[in-house]
């Protein structure tokens, strides 16, 4: 959903954006929404008074058109799991502070990376009174991580990384970044999907890999490197599906196409004009910057 409605802000007018099944979406996503993120701003007004001079709000692309409004309005950004690193350069060069939403493995490892102290990255539970946090925290706090994660890749663990290094010491670990921080610590390689992918496709014939990342792309990349000799396999014992995602089905697609090819357009997703402007100019941020 929140694909569709980045390509109906970026699309040209004459232009429309089509999701073949309305319920697919990303569940990390939808932890997060307008209402929350406003009273945080409030909230934080009320310690820090001027948010707005302090805060750079950054909000991941996986996340609704109106938080990406909001950051467009309140001087922010969107990033993606690839830009995060030079996004968060950005916006510390902004303002002294970020709020980082919606996930907060994403926002922390990339803040890890950069030598941020751990207790200089607070988490912000969305459901506590000012998060959850002392004034304190907050004045101190360099990054504010929303209280958010994907479900699938929080069933990654440090365990199953030993258990396969015992098992195969020549084997290689990568993750992507929405897994935890002592799941990214532990592994070789961490980085986005397309950096996961190109990273395996790269890799010598014969070589063994662990990988944390959503299933269907996992299972899709084993059958690519198969004929190379490459074994790839799932970090979690236990099949975790990304249910919002893979409602993108071909017999949905097949019903959009066929009904375009009847004149109609279905499902169509439309971003308010307002929402969509200022959407857009914290998309443009992004693609300026990175
Ligand atoms: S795997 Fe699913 S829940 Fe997780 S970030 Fe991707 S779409 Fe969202």
């Amino acid at each position: 959903h929140f694909m569709a409605e980045v390509a109906d802000i970026m699309s040209k007018p004459h232009q429309q954006a089509i999701l073949p099944d309305l319920a697919a979406g990303c569940s990390m996503a939808d932890m997060a929404n307008l209402a929350k993120v406003e009273r945080c701003w409030r909230e934080l007004a009320e310690v820090l008074e001027t948010p707005d001079a302090l805060i750079t709000p950054v909000t991941y692309i996986n996340s609704a058109a109106d938080l990406k409004a909001f950051c467009g309005e309140h001087g922010g950004i969107v990033c993606t799991s690839t830009n995060a690193p030079t996004i968060l350069d950005w916006a510390f060069a902004q303002r002294e502070k970020v709020l980082f939403f919606p996930d907060q493995h994403l926002g922390r490892w990339t803040g890890f990376k950069k030598g941020i102290p751990l207790d200089e990255m607070v988490v912000w539970d969305p459901d506590l009174e000012y998060g959850g946090l002392s004034v304190e925290q907050i004045r101190k706090a360099k990054i504010l991580l929303w209280k958010g994660h994907c479900s699938v890749h929080q069933m990654f663990q440090p365990a199953h990384i030993i258990k396969f290094r015992n098992q195969y010491p020549d084997g290689l670990v990568i993750s992507h970044p929405e897994s935890a921080l002592e799941v990214c610590r532990q592994s070789d390689y961490v980085g986005s999907t397309e950096y996961i992918i190109n990273v395996i496709k790269g890799a010598a014939p014969g070589t063994r890999w662990l990988v944390g990342t959503e299933l269907n792309l996992v299972n899709r990349l084993a059958e690519e490197v198969k004929a190379e000799g490459k074994i790839v396999q799932f970090m979690a014992p236990t099949v975790c599906m990304c249910s919002t995602m893979q409602r993108i089905d071909p017999q949905h697609l097949a019903w959009t196409l066929e009904n375009l090819a009847d004149g109609k357009v279905v499902n169509r997703i439309s971003v308010p004009e307002h929402e969509a402007a200022l959407a857009k100019l914290a998309l443009e941020r992004m693609l300026a910057v990175s």
